[in-house]
């Protein structure tokens, strides 16, 4: 297999590389938009999505598999065609949603029987069929299906869920080889990322870290954090995990999170990450600036007439006032999220250059520290 991720450059455990994709190159640490129904929340288009320099777009299984269905996706030309974006994308396996969303679960060897959360309907999802419906996305980065368990979970489950998410693995292997051999593939090249799981468990998260960097996949997610857990649970998870996964390989941490979260995780070997909080928030007018976060919702921003953040380059800081905005919350105006989601995905994007730049630099903990203490107002 040809080498897709370069280390370019490592600054104690921050990580400066480059992953090369059958869509570009993308440079990491990564921020990845989601998108889940193949559109950013917010009414934000992909033409938006390049302007505010995103580089990864991020869609759903689940959801694009119930609505349209990846085959109608499939007949349109796959994800890339459908939504027209010709940057990498990554879907997740549906696993998640599944486990959160689905009603009437019932967990399998073969895979995951449920009903769907929009109209009851029986479905049947195991690894095979969610590397069929990625494959018929065509997205560039497929990830594997798993048990995404809750936290706490006992140890007993934990371990035995782990095992079976070891075997749902191969499965997804074995399957993602075959269908990137048929001759009707969108997407011949489709990679795919495995997922460590383990709950809080150290020593099983170890365990599952050196069973799945033995099948030799394109990259690895470390999953089920972000789900109930504190903050410095997760970074001690982090911490165990990343030296036993392989260096040359990129390490995704799913579902994560606040800017604070990011750094913090970069500075633990963390090169890919996604999150909905930026377009969640500035659809309720919660926005990230320089010195945090604000709600222009509140009163005292009725006559501000600065933008969100005076330094800001994206196109709702370089055109409107936070005055303005304000007042299309109020008046119930769909511009008002519109503006808000663009600042704060140019954010989140803006942020993960600033992270390459200091590591390229040799100067991350610094940048790091600089940045916790203007958030958090010290
Ligand atoms: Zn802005």
């Amino acid at each position: 297999m040809s080498k897709k991720y370069t280390l370019l450059k490592k600054d104690g455990k921050a990580r400066r590389g480059q992953f090369e994709t059958p869509h570009g190159t993308i440079q990491t640490p990564v921020f990845m938009n989601v998108g889940t129904l193949a559109a950013i929340k917010g009414a934000v288009s992909s033409m938006d999505l390049k302007e505010i320099r995103c580089q990864v777009e991020l869609s759903n299984t689940y959801h694009l598999h119930l609505r349209p269905s990846d085959k109608v996706v499939k007949k349109l030309g796959g994800l890339h065609q459908f939504m027209n974006w010709d940057r990498p994308i990554l879907t997740d396996s549906g696993g998640f949603q599944v486990f959160s969303l689905a009603k009437m679960r019932k967990i399998k060897e073969e895979g995951v029987y449920f009903n769907s959360h929009i109209d009851g309907k029986k479905i049947f999802m195991g690894p095979e069929e969610s590397m069929q419906i990625q494959s018929n996305l065509a997205s560039t980065i497929a990830m594997a299906f798993d048990e995404c368990i809750e936290n706490p979970a006992p140890r007993e489950y934990v371990e035995r869920s782990v095992e079976r998410t070891t075997r749902w693995l191969e499965r997804c292997k074995t399957e993602m080889d075959r269908l990137n051999s048929m001759p009707d593939t969108i997407n011949k090249e489709q990679m795919l990322f495995g997922i460590n799981q383990g709950g809080v468990y150290e020593d099983i998260r170890i365990r599952h870290a050196k069973e799945i960097t033995k099948m030799d996949l394109d990259g690895y997610a470390i999953g089920g954090l972000a789900v109930g857990e504190t903050h410095e649970e997760m970074y001690k998870v982090i911490d165990a995990v990343v030296p036993h996964l392989p260096e040359d390989k990129p390490i995704y941490l799913m579902g994560v999170g606040t800017p604070s979260n990011i750094l913090e995780a970069v500075d633990r070997g963390v090169d890919f990450f996604d999150c909905v909080l930026p377009a969640r928030n500035g659809r309720h007018g919660n926005v990230f600036f320089s010195e945090g976060k604000l709600n222009l919702m509140n009163a005292k921003y009725e006559l501000d007439n600065r933008p969100i953040d005076e330094g800001c380059e994206c196109p709702t800081c370089k055109n409107y006032t936070r005055a303005y905005i304000r007042h299309l919350f109020k008046a119930k105006e769909m511009l008002a999220m519109r503006l808000c989601v663009l600042h704060n995905l140019y954010f989140y994007n803006k942020l993960m250059e600033d992270i390459r730049d200091a590591i390229e630099g040799g100067c991350f903990k610094q940048f790091k520290e600089e940045k916790l203490a203007q958030w958090e107002g010290r």
